[in-house]
């Protein structure tokens, strides 16, 4: 496999040093703000703090080609000191103050969420918060280990990472040799421990794995499991992204079709990521996620909060709001809180609407940095 070349430019490392000093500016300008009235937010384009995605590592045991290609995260990698990431304690005390401003759904995520040490505690404590929606994305690999005390913590649901049921493609692109079949097992213990309905996220490369695409549907369906299947984004800036190796949603729909026929579904709420298909026969249904051939910026809800801390309000974003330096230093909730709606307040991110052959170049954070 050709090395991939990680994209930034001596410029480009100036610009992210003088963005990074205009949102740490913002931040501190923000906390010493005055009092903000509480309630939900809306961003200028009337869009709401709905979701809030939070990783919990930068590291994680598969290196899938797409996501951190073994070139660039290998042995000389540096991943973040353990005394960088947020604790349990700060990740509860932000999310409570997130779940006060009207999220209702909190994703966990990473890097894989499972190797962080005791996560069902961290579960336990955002149960506490009474957020609506607990979930969690994984790999899958630790999750028949781990599903029953998941469930038992709090959490409500479980998506699982799947591109393959063949296992030569799977092994290929997750690289590290691991075999579907642990997978389906992992996927089989979220079931029975009621981590229903689970989600399965299947993200498409031309080339490598689209000629299983129908092989996927066919094995879920009549499941109650949903398969999504995922265009294949220009996230980061090490995965050599081009727009040649995209398959378009509605390609992956019209392959799908042709087996099993499909109509189209309302989405479950404003903002939700997956476009809904269903199978005509009563089949259950899939979902398609068409980031870059049909950007849903005009109904994104989601803010990031990266494992050191930082706030993203795009998962295209090049730097976030640290919000770590607040809650490490002698801030108060409420002035932390003034902060989150100074940042939401001010949100105009639309990347995937801007997005051209040229802007897969810009400084892009990692994926594992901040989560799916
Ligand atoms: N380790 C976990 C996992 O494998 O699901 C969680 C983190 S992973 C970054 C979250 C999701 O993002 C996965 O479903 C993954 O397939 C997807 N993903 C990663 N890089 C992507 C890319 N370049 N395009 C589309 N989806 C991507």
């Amino acid at each position: 496999m050709a090395t991939i070349i990680p994209l930034t430019d001596v410029r480009s490392a100036s610009n992210a040093e003088t963005r990074r000093a205009e949102l740490d500016a913002f931040v501190r300008n923000a906390a010493n703000g005055s009092f903000t009235a509480p309630g939900p937010l809306h961003d200028p384009r009337g869009r709401p703090l709905h979701d809030l995605r939070i990783s919990v590592t930068d590291r994680c045991n598969f290196r899938c080609v797409y996501c951190m290609p073994r070139d660039v995260f290998d042995a000389d990698y540096h991943f973040l000191p353990h005394a960088e990431l947020l604790t349990f304690e700060e990740i509860a005390r932000l999310a409570r103050l997130f779940v006060a401003r009207g999220v209702a759904k909190i994703r966990l995520t990473g890097g894989e969420p499972l190797l962080r040490r005791n996560i069902e505690r961290l579960v336990a404590m955002l149960a506490e918060t009474g957020v609506a929606d607990i979930t969690l994305t994984t790999n899958g690999a630790l999750l028949a280990k781990k599903a029953r005390s998941l469930r038992d913590a709090g959490l409500t649901r479980v998506t699982v990472s799947l591109d393959s049921l063949d296992d030569a493609t799977f092994r290929a692109m997750n690289d590290a040799d691991f075999p579907v079949a642990k997978v389906l097992d992992g996927i089989d213990a979220a079931a029975a421990a009621g981590l229903a309905p689970v989600k399965i996220n299947m993200v498409v490369k031309r080339g490598m794995n689209e000629g299983g695409i129908v092989d996927m549907a066919r094995h879920f369906r009549g499941t109650g499991h949903i398969v999504r299947f995922i265009e294949f984004m220009d996230v980061g800036a090490t995965n050599g992204w081009r727009m040649d190796d995209v398959v378009p949603a509605a390609e992956i729909v019209r392959m799908i079709d042709a087996v099993f026929p499909l109509a189209s579904t309302d989405p479950n709420y404003a903002g939700e990521v997956a476009e809904r298909w269903r199978y005509r026969d009563g089949g259950g249904e899939i979902g398609v996620i068409a980031s870059v051939t049909q950007a849903f910026c005009r109904d994104c809800s989601r803010a990031r909060l990266s494992t050191d801390g930082r706030l993203y309000t795009c998962l295209f974003a090049s730097d976030g709001y640290d919000l770590r330096s607040l809650i490490r230093g002698s801030t108060g909730d409420a002035d932390i809180d003034s902060t989150i709606a100074a940042i939401w307040r001010q949100r105009t991110d639309n990347y995937s609407e801007i997005r051209r052959a040229n802007t897969a170049r810009l400084p892009k954070v990692e994926m594992s940095y901040i989560g799916g």
